[in-house]
């Protein structure tokens, strides 16, 4: 942002340094011409120059950027979802390692004694399954 006229940098060379704003007078149409705003970028060899009818209306055209303005909002949307998805995918971390630890709890009792042994062998296959699947996320 340029201080002076709160001018955001050219559109064209990114410059804040060489920004000019002005009234400049063009002896055209009107019988003793008329006044025109201008915000001009004067680096050399960047032909950025923005006229209107006031200075004023050339500095709001100046800093006007509805993609700049759409990309930002984007962008911000975008971190938010991002940080989101974090939030999920570490409860979901957190809900995974309970269950792996409740399995392996399970796994490592021994159903030898009892009837339903069998559900020993199925704990630790289903442990087997889940570590498998959160390795290859
Ligand atoms: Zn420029």
């Amino acid at each position: 942002m340029n201080m002076e006229n709160n001018l955001k940098p050219c559109p064209l060379c990114n410059s804040t340094e060489n920004l000019m704003v002005y009234a400049e007078w063009l002896p055209d149409k009107k019988p003793n011409g008329h006044e025109v705003g201008v915000v001009e970028c004067t680096n050399q060899s960047c032909p950025m120059i923005i006229r209107a009818i006031t200075v004023e209306e050339a500095v709001r055209k100046w800093n006007k950027r509805p993609r700049e303005d759409f990309l930002t909002e984007q962008n911000k949307a975008l971190a938010e979802q991002l940080v989101i998805d974090e939030i999920i995918e570490n409860d979901l971390r957190a809900k995974l390692a309970d269950a792996i630890n409740a399995l392996e709890h399970y796994a490592n009792y021994d159903f030898s004694e009892k009837p339903d042994a069998w559900a020993g062998t199925v704990a630790i296959e289903t442990l087997a399954k889940i570590k498998a699947e959160s390795v290859t996320r």
